[in-house]
């Protein structure tokens, strides 16, 4: 695949016409002159109407351009190269999404800064000279430099407490010297001998038959299953080690929330040093330098979110999925992906193991286990004397709760015979703000937003109200803005922040924080709240789903759920499994070290089977049931579903092209259309939208038909269409 075939240019001997793929939506690659040899990859700069591109060639020319037009295109410096599996990753990924290749190869070259030479830093260090005039200043400076370092002006003058001058002075002496430093520190190297863990029988084994994989260095995947706290992470840290030794890199993807700086403390406590970090936070610089020193091969190990995924590893060998079941991983936005499934191709491609991690394990992921396409590892139980917690539901309708309250009597028990023992405890409820609804008593008006169909949520603590769509804020107003009536504005409903207030209330001396993922709070804020439960200096968290992942907090002994019944009955075909996966990792958080959790469920639908789940433990018995029902139906994973959503900010047009579009639909044996229908969510920030659903067999290649199908129609330059393949949310 390496080396593309390229045709002899009539002109020039030494030139060929290549498909040059560019980060543009465009159809596919097009044509130009390049110098002949190049491999699939290599890095190039194009003339694209009146400016330059960066583009990769890509593939054989297709020929549609004629000879006196064709451009040339010229390598960058030092031929900086995609790797070949790479390229054929993107691809696969742009064929599989039905994503304009271009769009996809964006993703992989979003540093495009990352190709350039680097600027090397200038720094001074001791010369051979001996300035002839001696002063106390310069004396400073002088005995600094026989630590032999080479340092900036800057960093002279502060260190040796002189002013620049002195410095400058001392250059032009020739007491100091100019030499170049690399623009970028080097990427520590993980050594996987550093400090390994003793490994219980269990992990053992487990880590065993990982290392084995790692190093058999060719495809397999593997469902390492194991409860919470079990010690997934310590496990899978020893196929790290294992491909390490291989030498060849490692890609760990964690869903974007659990990035978090207690993963990396665990991950250099193991290794020595901090793994590489890919994520949206990065500084530009930082971004460069991680990338060059990956496709340099310089970063041996990348923990990132799901944009890893592009990163140009030449040497990958090990893939790590941790929480493979978060509905993080998927991309909604520009290239809609699953990054947890594309890294399953990516490692097919890279022919590299790759290890998916859960305690509850996605339906999908259980499926390939159970018919055997995954290996399947179990650590069935928590790590050292840690034993799982005990779970019971509260039946909210006919345990006491106060009007107007959300803590039951016994949860307030609970929570008081905690704090007694100065122990910690957490409250989860999965919504944000103070109120998810504002009301008018006087005329039932409710307040929504401007641009999009949802419901303003307060933030008392900010007198805001927020929507979590479109990001719109807006004061709290005074009088109702349809009936103009005062004081009849009442807020319905909890959010973490009226729950904290409850809480307060009635525990006046504990510590509280709220953690939520908000555009209110920010990042900083939440790390601030888990930072300050880790260390004990909070008694009771209150969160949302923030909370409920990844963090160990050995003296947490209560977990509280707030309304278990939310998001239960939505109509999505996966909000079952979610609502079991979400309050069974909250539940994972109480009780991970020493003393013994107990989690307390509040409901009003204990009979159900998600809750019976929960209470009895039966993980598998609840999957195989949800299993059983999606059969039924065909839905996935045994049959395969698409979406379609068109977007417009006219309403009448998106409407009409929905049908429009449903009419053209080919008839194929095993598909069948749904829709179009309003979205869960009809008008996001000033957009209506219609929702098509492909629904087919498994042996229905939906790629193609669709591809056949919306190649015919041609919809108004007004309406926006997104396909979503295995779509997991249906707003
Ligand atoms: P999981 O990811 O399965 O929930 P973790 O890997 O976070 O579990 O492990 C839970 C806790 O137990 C962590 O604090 C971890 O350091 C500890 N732990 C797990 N296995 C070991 C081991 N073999 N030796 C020492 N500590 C361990
Ligand atoms: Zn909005």
């Amino acid at each position: 695949m390496n080396d593309v075939a390229l045709k002899p240019d009539a002109q020039t001997e030494r030139c060929a016409r290549a498909g040059v793929l560019l980060p543009l939506p465009l159809g596919g690659a097009y044509d130009y002159r390049v110098k002949a040899s190049l491999p699939r990859g290599t890095i190039v700069e194009a003339p694209l109407g009146s400016r330059m591109v960066l583009g990769v060639v890509w593939g054989a020319a297709d020929g549609a351009v004629a000879e006196a037009r064709l451009k040339s295109a010229v390598p960058l410096e030092g031929d900086p190269c995609l790797p070949a599996a790479l390229c054929d990753f993107i691809d696969w990924t742009a064929r599989y999404t039905l994503t304009p290749p271009g769009i996809v190869l964006a993703i992989a070259l979003r540093v495009r800064q990352a190709f350039e030479g680097e600027t090397p830093r200038i720094a001074f260090a001791r010369g051979a000279v001996t300035p002839p005039r001696m002063t106390a200043a310069r004396a400073r400076v002088l005995e600094l430099a026989e630590d032999g370092l080479a340092r900036s002006i800057a960093a002279w003058a502060e260190e040796a407490n002189v002013t620049p001058q002195v410095v400058r002075g001392l250059v032009e002496a020739g007491a100091l010297c100019a030499t170049e430093l690399p623009e970028f520190a080097a990427v520590p190297l993980p050594d996987p001998d550093f400090a390994p863990a003793t490994l219980n029988p269990e992990q053992e084994f487990a880590a065993r038959e990982l290392c084995g994989r790692a190093a058999a260095r060719e495809f397999s995947a593997t469902l390492l299953d194991g409860v919470t706290g079990s010690g997934k992470t310590e496990t899978y840290f020893e196929a790290v080690a294992e491909a390490l030794r291989q030498k060849r890199q490692v890609m760990i993807l964690l869903p974007e929330i659990a990035l978090t700086v207690q993963f990396l403390d665990r991950f250099a406590a193991r290794f020595g040093c901090r793994p590489a970090e890919w994520h949206s936070d990065l500084s530009p610089k930082e971004r460069r330098r991680i990338y060059r020193a990956v496709l340099s091969g310089n970063a041996r190990v990348v923990v990132g979110a799901r944009s890893a995924l592009f990163l140009p590893f030449p040497e990958l060998g090990l893939v790590i999925v941790d929480e493979e079941h978060e509905q993080a991983y998927k991309q909604e936005e520009g290239a809609v992906y699953h990054a947890r499934d594309m890294a399953v191709v990516r490692a097919r491609i890279e022919n590299c193991p790759i290890v998916l991690a859960s305690a509850t394990p996605s339906l999908e992921t259980f499926v390939n286990a159970s018919s055997g396409r995954y290996h399947w590892l179990k650590l069935p139980r928590r790590h050292g004397r840690a034993v799982m917690p005990e779970i019971r539901l509260i039946d909210l309708r006919n345990a006491h709760v106060e009007p107007g309250a959300w803590l039951s009597q016994p949860l307030r028990k609970a929570l008081a015979a905690t704090l007694a023992c100065g122990e910690q405890a957490m409250l989860f409820l999965n919504r944000r703000g103070y109120a998810p609804l504002t009301l008018c008593e006087a005329c039932g008006h409710k307040l929504i937003c401007r641009q999009c169909s949802a419901w303003l949520v307060e933030h008392r603590y900010r007198r805001r109200l927020a929507c979590h769509h479109c990001g719109f804020e807006t004061t709290t107003p005074l009088k109702c803005p349809a009936c103009g009536a005062e004081k009849c504005l009442v807020a319905c409903g909890p959010g973490v922040e009226r729950v904290a207030e409850e809480f307060s209330a009635a525990f006046p001396a504990a510590r509280v924080a709220i953690a939520s993922s908000d555009t209110l709070h920010g990042p900083l804020e939440t790390q601030a709240a888990i930072r300050a439960m880790a260390k004990r200096e909070t008694d009771v968290l209150i969160g949302t789903q923030i909370v409920a992942k990844g963090h160990h907090f050995p003296q947490l002994t209560l977990v509280g759920v707030i309304d278990a019944d939310l998001g239960g009955s939505d109509g999505d075909l996966r909000a079952r499994e979610r609502t079991f996966q979400l309050l069974h990792q909250v539940s994972g958080r109480a009780g991970r070290a020493e003393r013994p959790g107990l989690v307390l469920i509040q409901t009003r639908n204990p009979d159900d089977a998600v809750m019976r789940a929960l209470a009895s433990g039966d993980r598998n018995a609840f999957l195989e049931q949800e299993c059983a029902s999606r059969k039924r139906v065909l839905a996935p994973p045994f049959g395969r579903l698409a979406a379609i959503i068109l977007a417009s900010p006219d309403g009448d047009l998106v409407r009409e092209a929905g049908r429009e579009l449903a009419r053209s639909a080919p008839n194929a044996h095993g598909v069948k259309i749904w829709g179009p229908t309003p979205a869960f969510y009809q008008i996001l920030r000033g957009r209506t939208r219609e929702r098509l659903l492909v629904q087919a067999e498994r042996s229905v290649d939906v790629q193609s038909y669709l591809r056949t199908w919306l190649d015919r129609v041609k919809l108004p330059s007004a309406i926006r269409m997104t396909v979503d393949v295995d779509p997991v949310s249906f707003f």
